[in-house]
């Protein structure tokens, strides 16, 4: 560290100081056990013994995480009464991270709704970005995930400080800046004279962490120079970085309804993004984040908060990209476009992108725009939205464009992602002159992750008003929120879809089964009267775990679904209500189809556990069925599902493998 730094690093303690209240002991903040848990490397020799020391000395970290070891979550067959089992089932990773997670955020977990600073919003930011960060770390093979998971789950650190610890908090500074806007590290300084990058940096020292951690608090808004002593953490800074961008677009940032943060070139030099699969990522980071959630018990934001925030924050970031430049005389008059909000509206294509071709005529008074999606399975461009309506006839569909055959200026547009302004007198071939007479037209690629999703195609070809070619400039901002709403739509999609069914056995979770009862019994009265609703309930499941372990367990769970899956029609229905027990509905069916689904079904448990008997310890798999048929009497599905569940009890009393049929609500 040269005199400079130290100078430096000084006045940042000195304004710390002066803008905390006077009383705080650096220590207090975070117990003495975080900081030793903090300091323990990955290369530690007896790392799993100092880390069972560690927390032993605690003992209410030691109940608590005993506790959550216990928890439903981990599926420990046998109560675990030590650290050191812990450590040796669940790993020091494991172990460690939630120690971490205990100290760090436990009394963040109440959040005050009075506050500005939403402690739990701040919270899941934290976990999501630490989770991430680590995922991002295997994926490129950093040595050392773990000490990246611990940077990510803190880079904010300064800004606890500061709501805990200032004079003036976070939620005044979030209050006079206002809502659903950039917060910068520059408004920070301006605010507090210190921003949070600098206040966590502080802490850090005081702590005497890792300088791969204090790295990560100080630089995750700005790259280190070269000279900077920590430009050897740039690894470890830009993944932590990029995860805390990511945060933001998927609408978990720090704050709620708050633009992200620049995603700085000099990070994406650093990790070559085009090398990590974001999807599976995700994947990844949403799981880890469901089992945070059940373990502390609480509620994160709802998708649809998120959802919400995330576009709110990107219309924002909309607003900011289409400020006027002085430099075109075009975009010196506009106000914020619309056709720069229109892919934001909603998260259905179908709704947003005509809105947006809309939106563009309007500021442009092209003749005709068109969409175009990418089909990458097929490789080819498929026309999914036009304006006007008649823009394409109904000869003229469907308009596709195989991507292999195309040359010229098209192909420089695709393969260097470039807008383009096409003039098709030397182009004679091109397959958009082919198909739309037109002499003239801009294409402008619309990207996601530079890869190509769509492209955006614009003509005057009806008035024959020339193009010009500083449109492409003014086209470009557009493609690109093209790009991220469609992606937005795509993931919205696949996580509604995930939202609706149960992870394991892929039948749909009791959410669904209850909407879809809700469903008839409002909306068929008619086919109610052959309606009928069954348990299945499998036996002696706890025993079964218990002599076979969880996850022949979950095996069997699965193979009961299957079974489900094969034996049932498509009209009916079928889900997993709970645990061990699976709920199915059948339309249009009597007492005697009724009583002969649920017969086959038991039959065919009964059958394929004997098939798997060795692989299941000799324990037989079998279940028990209770079935209601419908009965006038009933005015809500609940008194059905009732009268199905004594069945399954009365199956269950009179000796299990077996079906119970039940026709009325009066009898036991
Ligand atoms: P009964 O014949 O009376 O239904 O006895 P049972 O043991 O099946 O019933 P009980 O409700 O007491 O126990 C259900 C067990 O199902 C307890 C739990 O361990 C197990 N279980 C629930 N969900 C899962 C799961 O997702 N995977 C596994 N492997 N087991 C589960
Ligand atoms: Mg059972
Ligand atoms: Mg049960």
């Amino acid at each position: 560290m040269t005199d400079d730094d130290r100078d430096a690093l000084e006045n940042i303690r000195s304004a710390a100081r002066s803008i905390l209240k006077q009383e705080i002991n650096y220590l207090q903040l975070v117990p003495s056990v975080a900081v030793k848990l903090l300091k323990l490397t990955h290369d530690d020799n007896a790392r799993a013994e100092d880390l069972t020391r560690i927390i032993e000395t605690e003992p209410t970290l030691a109940a608590r995480i005993l506790r959550n070891v216990n928890s439903a979550a981990y599926y420990i067959p046998n109560k675990t009464t030590s650290i050191k089992r812990a450590v040796n089932i669940l790993g020091f990773s494991a172990v460690r991270q939630l120690a971490l997670n205990l100290l760090f955020y436990n009394k963040m977990i109440k959040h005050d709704p009075k506050q500005q600073f939403n402690q739990l919003f701040f919270w899941q930011h934290c976990l999501f970005v630490a989770s991430l960060s680590r995922a991002i770390a295997v994926t490129i093979k950093h040595p050392d995930p773990d000490l990246v998971y611990t940077g990510g789950l803190i880079h904010d650190i300064g800004k606890v400080v500061l709501e805990t610890y200032g004079r003036v908090t976070y939620s005044d500074f979030i209050a006079v800046m206002g809502n659903n806007r950039q917060l910068n590290l520059a408004e920070e300084h301006n605010f507090f004279g210190l921003t949070h990058t600098e206040i966590g940096h502080v802490f850090c020292l005081e702590w005497q962490l890792p300088e791969a951690i204090k790295a990560v608090v100080a630089c995750h808004h700005n790259q280190p120079t070269s000279d900077s002593p920590f430009a050897e953490y740039n690894t470890e800074i830009a993944i932590v970085s990029f995860a805390n961008y990511i945060a933001w677009v998927q609408g978990i940032g720090s704050i709620a309804n708050h633009s992200h943060p620049a995603l700085q070139q000099s990070v994406l030099e650093t990790i070559n993004i085009d090398r990590l699969d974001i999807e599976s990522l995700l994947q990844q980071v949403d799981k880890e984040m469901q089992n945070t959630r059940e373990f502390y018990g609480i509620e994160f934001p709802t998708l649809h908060k998120l959802r919400a925030t995330l576009i709110k924050a990107t219309i924002n970031l909309s607003q900011l990209s289409a400020k006027p430049q002085a430099d075109t005389e075009f975009k010196a008059n506009r106000r914020v476009a619309s056709s720069l909000t229109a892919p934001h509206q909603s998260l259905n294509p179908d709704d947003f992108v005509p809105k947006t071709l809309e939106a563009i005529h309007n500021e442009f008074s092209f003749d005709r725009s068109i969409m175009f999606n990418s089909d990458a399975k097929r490789r080819c461009l498929v026309a999914s939205h036009w304006w006007p309506k008649l823009a394409l006839t109904i000869e003229q569909q469907p308009f596709e464009i195989d991507i292999g055959s195309v040359s010229g200026k098209l192909l420089t547009a695709l393969r260097d992602k470039q807008a383009v302004l096409i003039d098709t007198k030397s182009e004679r071939n091109n397959p958009f002159h082919k198909h739309l007479q037109s002499e003239e037209f801009i294409i402008v690629p619309v990207l996601r992750d530079n890869s190509l999703v769509g492209l955006l195609y614009a003509d005057n070809a009806l008035s024959k008003r020339p193009m010009h070619r500083h449109l492409l400039a003014e086209l470009m901002p557009i493609a690109d929120e093209l790009g991220i709403a469609l992606i937005n739509a795509r993931q919205y999609d696949m996580e509604k879809k995930r939202a609706q069914l149960d992870p394991l056995t892929q039948l749909f979770n009791k959410r669904m089964i209850d909407q879809f009862l809700t469903q008839i019994f409002q909306r068929e009265p008619i086919s109610l009267d052959k309606i009928a609703i069954g348990f299945i309930d499998i036996d002696k499941f706890k025993l079964f775990n218990d002599l076979c372990g969880h996850q022949a367990g979950d095996d069997a769970l699965k193979i009961v679904a299957d079974i489900l899956r094969s034996l049932t029609r498509p009209a009916d229905f079928i889900g997993r209500y709970g645990g061990e027990e699976f709920l199915f509905v059948l339309k249009n069916t009597d007492e005697n189809g009724a009583r002969g689904y649920a017969e086959r079904i038991r039959k065919e448990i009964e059958r394929r556990g004997k098939i798997l008997s060795q692989r299941f310890n000799n324990h037989l798999l079998t279940a028990s069925i209770g079935v209601a048929m419908f009965n006038k009497q009933y005015s809500h599905h609940k008194q059905m599902i009732e009268i199905a569940d004594q069945a399954m009890y009365q199956a269950k009393r009179e000796g299990r493998n077996l079906v119970i049929v039940l026709n009325s609500p009066i009898q036991k």
